[in-house]
């Protein structure tokens, strides 16, 4: 009686087993991913200082039979090795970096499963370690600058810095690495002219990637420079009307080199000095001179005008890229060059546009247009600005000196 119940459930145990053996060998011959790595505690391209705490992640669908690490092509011991054998297995590495090099590591991780296969992936990230004390200074420990010009403050590091950032005037500024592979880092702040001469402090703090910090300062001198005043002159009333007709308010403009200022990009496009966009033959209206007009009222000139025959050609004082392209009331026919980290320069008053177009990238001494008197103009003339941050500084320094 109980082996007549008993024979059906050992019939059945036999089969169940038989079923599970035969999914177990077909997983076994028929598995084909790859086991998946992942790595916690480092990362590709990241800079590390002293002890680094390690975690291997390994997942599988299959048991893993193996993973094995390197540090620069030499295996390396792990913790929890017994792990190995699940599907699921996570093991750790504690790498002490004051025993590397200082600059570029690699660590690689090479993972097996037990399958028919041995189903294999790997993963190598590439690291920095960086145990040097962080050094760095400003190249000049006083800057004398005019008021309406441009503070060009340089900063040297011993390493490559995660950033450095400045504070003057409680607002804060960039630094830029000088080029990609330099340790010189350059900011430039615009002093507006209605700046009060005297001694002010430029602060910056500096950071490098593994987490030092040091805060620097510098004098700015700021000069009186001496802006020229002029009595005013007349625009005709019906110029004004017909500017009107074909133009957009200068708002617009404004508007448009404010967005365009945040999204400036972060590197140098330019090297070397500017040069005047023109081949001045005299410049009519030097920066900073203050006028009087019955549209604009009483109002500082931040630009220069320059002056040559009618219809001559205006280039590109610099390498950059054109983002504005249009017509406005005040400034005419415009164009406006992105130049990078925050510098535009402006051409105002032309009398047509050069074969550009918004978002192309102009080479120094590329025709922008020619020499026109459209917007606010009483005659020929160009209107050249440039602007940092949007503060208008002296454009003539810019032609002067390496910025
Ligand atoms: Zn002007």
């Amino acid at each position: 009686m109980l082996d007549k119940l008993k024979m059906p459930l050992i019939m059945c145990v036999i089969f169940a087993v038989t079923v599970f053996a035969g999914i177990k060998v077909f997983s076994y011959l028929s598995y084909s991913e790859l086991p998946v790595i992942s790595l916690e505690g480092i990362k590709k391209d990241s800079y590390y200082a002293n002890n680094l705490n390690v975690n291997i992640n390994v997942n599988s669908g299959y048991k893993i039979s193996s993973i094995a690490a390197f540090l620069d092509s030499k295996p390396v011991d792990l913790e929890n090795s017994k792990e190995i054998g699940k599907k699921n297995v996570k093991l750790a590495f504690n790498l002490d970096t004051k025993e590397l090099s200082q600059g570029k590591h690699d660590f690689n991780v090479v993972a097996l499963d037990s399958s028919k296969h041995k189903n294999r992936n790997e993963e190598t990230v590439n690291f920095y370690v960086d145990n040097s004390e962080l050094k760095a200074a400003f190249l000049d420990m006083q800057y004398k600058v005019y008021q309406g010009h441009t503070i060009h403050a340089k900063i040297q590091s011993n390493k490559k810095l995660d950033n450095i950032t400045a504070l003057f005037l409680e607002k804060p500024f960039n630094f830029y690495p000088e080029s990609e592979y330099s340790n010189v880092y350059e900011c430039f702040i615009p002093l507006d002219c209605d700046l009060n001469p005297g001694e002010y402090i430029l602060n910056a703090k500096v950071k490098d990637f593994v987490g030092n910090e040091t805060n620097l300062s510098s004098k700015v001198d700021i000069l009186e420079y001496n802006f020229p005043k002029q009595k005013g002159f007349v625009v005709e009333r019906g110029k004004l009307e017909e500017e009107k007709e074909v133009s957009m308010s200068n708002k617009v403009l404004e508007d448009a080199i404010e967005k365009w200022v945040q999204d400036s990009p972060n590197k140098k496009l330019w090297s070397g000095k500017f040069e005047l966009p023109i081949d001045v033959k005299k410049i009519t209206t030097p920066f900073g001179e203050i006028r009087t007009t019955s549209e604009k009222g009483h109002y500082m000139h931040r630009a220069v005008d320059l002056l040559n025959f009618p219809k001559t050609v205006v280039w590109a004082s610099q390498e950059g890229r054109v983002v504005i392209k249009d017509r406005f009331l005040l400034t005419g026919n415009t164009v406006v060059l992105d130049h990078g980290v925050g510098v535009f320069s402006i051409y105002c008053h032309l009398e047509d546009f050069a074969d550009i177009e918004v978002g192309d990238l102009v080479k120094k001494g590329n025709k922008l247009g020619r020499l026109g008197m459209t917007g606010y103009a009483n005659g020929y003339h160009l209107h050249w600005e440039i602007r940092v941050n949007n503060v208008a500084v002296n454009p003539m320094q810019w032609t002067q000196r390496n910025f």
